[in-house]
C-alpha cells in the first residue's frame, strides 16, 4: 500500500520537475533562437528570417511539443558538413548552395577534403539566396598512440573559420597542398612496391578507376589489383599487401591529428572530429585531440543522435556537432543536405564558442592589413569575403569597405569589443586603385 503511494508521489514529483525543466528549456531555446536568428540575418544581403504571426507548435530538443506565446524567429537550419567537386563531391559549390537553399538551409559550411578552393564560388552563389557560408575544410590526418606508422589510423578533422578566413592562411594552405600532393606520391609508391612484388599495375588504369581529378587512394589500388588478376578480391588485396604497414603500404603526407587540431586553433578556426563512429579506437583519439585543443565531435547524423559519442562529448567537455557529409552521389543511402536536425541549443553552444574565436581572427587579419597593407593580404581576405561583386554593386575603393565586409558577421557589441573603430579608421587611409581591374587591386596610403 505504502509502496504504491510512494511511487505515485515519485511520479507526481517527476512530472513537476519535468514541467519546470520544459519551461526552463523553452526560455533557453527562445533566447538561443533569437541570438542565432540575429546573427543569421546580420548580413545586409540576407532577407530577414520569416516571423510566424500566429502561435505555433515546435518540437524542442527533448521531443516535447511547446506552444509559443510570442512569435519567435524561425529556427535557422545549419548544415555543417558538405562536399563539392573541389574534393570528392559531385556538385559544384553553386549547385550545392542551391540545393541547400531548396532544403531550407540558412547556414552552410562547405568542408571539402583538404582544400578551400570552392569557398569563393559558394559565397558568390549564397549571396543570391541570403545563405550564410561558413568557410570550412575537412583535413585528412593520421593518429597513432605512440607516433608509430604501424598503428596509424586515418582521422578527419573539420575546421570552421570566420568571415575573413584563417589567420596566417599560408600555413594552412601549405599544409593542405602538401596533403593533396602526398596522395599522388603515396599511390605511386604503392605501385612501385607492388611492381617489386611482381604485381605490376598501370598508373593510367589506377587514375581511370579513381576518376577525373581525384587522387587515387588505397581502395582504388586494391580495385586495380583485382582487375589485373593479382588478387581474388579487395579483402585479399588489403589483408595480404595493403594493410597498415603491409608490404605494399605507403604513407601519404597526412600530418598527425594533434598537429592538425593545433594548426586549426592557431589559425582562428573551430576544430571538430568528423564521423568518430568510423574510428577503430575513438577514445584515445578523442582524449589526445581534446588535449591538443579540439572543440567538438560529430554526434548528430540524419538518423539521430549517436548516444555513445554524445556521452563521450560530455565526458571530455566537447561540443556535440554533426552534418550530413553530403557528397551528391545520389542513391537512397545518402543523407541529403540539411537532413541532420541540430537542436537549437546545440547550434547555440557552437556559435557561442565559435564567435569569439572568429572575432579575434577577424581583428588579427584586419589589424595586419592596417599595419602593413599588401595586395596579397587583400586578395586573401576577399577570397573569404565574397570575391566577386555582383553587377551593380560597388567594388571596394578603400580598405574601410573591406572592414565593413568582414564585420558584417559581427554584432555591434562584438565590433566594439574588438576595437572596430580604431582598425576601421586606420584602414580608411588606405586607398584601393581598381585600375588594374578588380580583383587585382593596387593599394596605396
Ligand atoms: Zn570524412
Ligand atoms: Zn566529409
Amino acid at each position: 500500500m505504502n509502496g504504491i503511494s510512494n511511487s505515485k508521489r515519485e511520479r507526481r514529483r517527476k512530472k513537476r520537475t519535468n514541467k519546470k525543466n520544459n519551461r526552463r528549456t523553452t526560455a533557453e531555446q527562445a533566447a538561443a533562437l533569437r541570438w542565432i536568428g540575429e546573427w543569421v540575418s546580420l548580413a545586409s544581403s540576407s532577407p530577414p528570417p520569416p516571423q510566424p504571426s500566429t502561435p505555433s507548435s515546435v518540437s524542442d530538443d527533448f521531443q516535447v511539443s511547446v506552444t509559443r506565446k510570442q512569435s519567435l524567429p524561425e529556427r535557422p537550419a545549419f548544415e555543417l558538413h558538405s562536399h563539392s567537386f573541389y574534393s570528392d563531391g559531385y556538385l559544384s559549390p553553386s549547385a550545392l548552395v542551391e540545393r541547400a537553399h531548396r532544403n531550407g538551409v540558412r547556414v552552410l559550411a562547405l568542408t571539402d577534403h583538404d582544400t578551400m578552393a570552392g569557398i569563393p564560388e559558394a559565397l558568390q552563389a549564397a549571396y543570391k539566396f541570403g545563405i550564410r557560408i561558413i568557410p570550412g575544410v575537412e583535413i585528412s590526418a593520421v593518429f597513432s598512440p605512440r607516433r608509430e606508422s604501424a598503428s596509424e589510423e586515418p582521422v578527419h578533422i573539420l575546421a570552421y573559420y570566420g568571415s575573413c578566413g584563417p589567420v596566417g592562411f599560408e600555413e594552412l594552405d601549405n599544409c593542405l597542398s602538401s596533403i593533396r600532393d602526398g596522395r599522388y606520391t603515396r599511390a605511386k609508391t604503392m605501385l612501385l612496391k607492388l611492381r617489386s612484388l611482381k604485381m605490376p599495375l598501370k598508373w593510367e588504369h589506377l587514375v581511370k578507376i579513381a576518376g577525373n581529378g581525384v587522387a587515387p587512394g588505397r581502395l582504388h589500388v586494391a580495385r586495380a589489383m583485382v582487375e589485373a588478376g593479382h588478387v581474388e578480391n579487395l579483402k585479399q588485396a588489403f589483408s595480404r599487401y595493403l594493410f597498415d604497414g603491409g608490404p605494399a603500404y605507403a604513407r601519404g603526407n597526412e600530418p598527425h591529428a594533434e598537429e592538425v587540431v593545433k594548426l586549426i586553433c592557431r589559425t582562428g578556426g573551430v576544430a571538430a572530429l568528423a564521423h568518430p563512429w568510423a574510428l577503430k579506437s575513438p577514445i584515445p583519439i578523442i582524449r589526445s585531440l581534446k588535449a591538443a585543443g579540439l572543440h567538438g565531435i560529430e554526434v548528430y547524423r540524419s538518423d539521430g543522435k549517436f548516444a555513445a559519442f554524445s556521452d563521450l562529448a560530455d565526458t571530455y567537455g566537447l561540443l556535440k556537432l554533426g552534418g550530413s557529409d553530403y557528397h551528391g552521389r545520389g542513391g537512397h543511402d545518402e543523407s541529403d543536405l540539411g537532413s541532420v536536425n541540430l537542436p537549437i541549443l546545440t547550434v547555440y553552444e557552437f556559435m557561442k564558442l565559435a564567435r569569439p574565436i572568429w572575432c579575434n581572427a577577424i581583428r588579427d587579419i584586419l589589424q595586419s592589413l592596417a599595419d602593413a597593407p599588401s595586395n596579397s593580404k587583400l586578395e586573401r581576405i576577399l577570397k573569404f569575403g565574397r570575391l566577386k561583386y555582383p553587377k551593380g554593386e560597388m567594388s571596394p575603393s578603400c580598405c574601410k569597405d573591406i572592414a565593413d565586409l568582414c564585420y558584417s558577421w559581427l554584432t555591434d557589441e562584438e565590433k566594439q569589443s574588438i576595437e572596430f573603430e580604431a582598425i576601421r579608421c586606420k584602414l580608411s587611409d588606405i586607398v584601393i586603385h581598381n585600375s588594374n581591374g578588380f580583383p587585382n587591386p593596387v593599394i596605396s596610403r
